[in-house]
């Protein structure tokens, strides 16, 4: 069966949106690292859902443990306590930042940034927030305020609050330090910036807004949605940056478990993606500080903190700990970046990342060959700006998995001539319209 003839495929298509550039394939089931579409035909998955199946599609710890709470309790508001979510919150604290153990649940990595948001606002008293260029947080329009492509803004006017936002050079210390003025009541920042382009944060840079946010009175605000949970291997990228030798008069110490004047934990951080091994969630992570300041009632969410979520959620994180995946993202993204930077190819600028959060940018722009990885050697990537093809695998991902995927990289980028497969991507898409 040849994908056009899909009865999946036109119905979606047909009553879609249409704000998704879709692919030509229908995907019916998953496990691991590997994604079968309804014609049989396997992939090897470096999207993981956006980076959101990091120990794996449909873990098996995951699904026994929604199976079982389903059958249990789906639904109660968080006004309500539940032992899941006792259980949740006890689990999520272990492995964040000491320090950081009031958290706010919600649904998705965009309402985690939107309770970052307000939760900044009646911490601080102020209004101004400080954004990075080629920062992402997200597409609601208080998180769309921070977010820096134009092309997400520009369609929604002044309806996007760009007005108290300042978007600085990430890298920039000299400009950070300049928009920090005494009405920001936070910086917002990636400690890897995904999809501006997989660009890792230099240490001084997360040290000097750790510095500049404390000396100013703002909150700094880590959003981990797309690095946490082992995805660049750590459990959260934040410990990368926390030196050795960084000690701590409060007790405040970043996941190195080092007890330290910590250079570079926040008073917040926004969490998503993985954290419940494929269901939805979202977090805000927070000091004491940040949020005793919130007047009671001043934010809330339906399905925040629902059962299901919960249950997912423990067997998630468990699930790290327990199969050491923080470790295996290190060894696994080494190995895999290691080996992409050994291709030969004029194409390629250069391969960067941290852990199993690779991207590799070219010269030229990326679509044409993540179309023909998927179309011709069945690999799934994603891009990351025009130029970058971005892989976020499982971190199940097996060797030879990856070995199969340098080889699908290595031959696209010798046989695939752009001109082609653009031709050939415009008349599918005119195809589905
Ligand atoms: C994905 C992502 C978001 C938005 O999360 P959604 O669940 O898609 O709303 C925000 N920030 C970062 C860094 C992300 O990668």
């Amino acid at each position: 069966m040849t994908a056009t003839e899909s009865k999946w495929l036109d119905t979606e298509t047909r009553y879609d949106s249409g704000v998704y550039n879709k692919h030509q394939v229908v995907m019916v089931r998953a496990e691991g690292a590997t994604v079968w579409d309804e014609s049989g035909r396997s992939y090897i998955d470096c999207v993981a859902g956006y980076g959101v199946a990091n120990i794996g599609h449909s873990h098996p710890d995951v699904v026994r443990a929604i199976q079982e709470q389903a059958g249990k309790l789906m639904v109660m508001p968080q006004s309500i306590p539940n032992d899941k979510r006792a259980e949740f919150l006890q689990e999520l604290v272990s492995v964040l930042p000491k320090g950081l153990d009031r958290i706010f649940l919600c649904n998705s990595g965009t309402e985690a940034v939107e309770a970052a948001k307000k939760f900044a606002i009646t911490a601080t008293g102020r209004t101004r927030f400080v954004s990075m260029k080629r920062g992402f947080a997200g597409r609601t329009l208080g998180a769309l305020a921070f977010t820096w492509e134009p092309k997400y803004r520009e369609p929604f006017g002044a309806a996007v609050d760009n007005e108290h936002v300042s978007f600085v050079t990430y890298g920039n210390i000299d400009e950070l330090r300049a928009a920090i003025t005494e009405d920001v009541a936070a910086v917002i920042m990636e400690p890897v910036q995904g999809e501006g382009g997989v660009r890792p944060s230099n240490i001084e840079f997360l040290r000097a807004a750790r510095e500049l946010t404390r000396e100013k009175g703002a909150l700094l605000i880590l959003d981990e949605i797309q690095t946490g949970f082992c995805r660049t291997g750590k459990m959260f990228a934040v410990e990368h940056f926390c030196a050795q030798e960084c000690q701590n008069a409060d007790g405040i110490r970043c996941g190195c478990k080092v007890d330290s004047q910590c250079q570079v934990v926040p008073d917040g951080m926004t969490l998503a993606k993985a954290m419940a091994g494929g269901v939805p969630i979202g977090a805000f992570a927070m000091t004491g500080a940040v949020a005793d300041k919130m007047p009671s009632g001043g934010h809330g969410t339906t399905f925040g903190g629902n059962p299901l979520a919960m249950a997912a959620g423990v067997a998630a994180i468990r699930a790290m700990k327990n199969e050491g995946m923080v470790e295996q993202a290190r060894e696994k993204g080494e190995y895999f970046m290691d080996k992409l930077r050994a291709i030969d190819s004029s194409k390629i600028r250069e391969v960067r990342g941290m852990g199993l959060m690779i991207g590799m940018e070219l010269k030229e722009k990326s679509g044409p060959y993540i179309a023909a990885l998927e179309h011709d050697e069945g690999v799934l990537t994603l891009a990351a700006t025009p130029l970058v093809i971005r892989f976020l695998p499982p971190v199940t991902i097996s060797k030879e998995q990856i070995d199969q995927v340098v080889a699908a990289v290595e031959k696209v980028l010798k046989n695939v001539n752009p001109r082609e497969v653009s031709k050939a991507e415009v008349k599918e898409t005119k195809q589905s319209e």
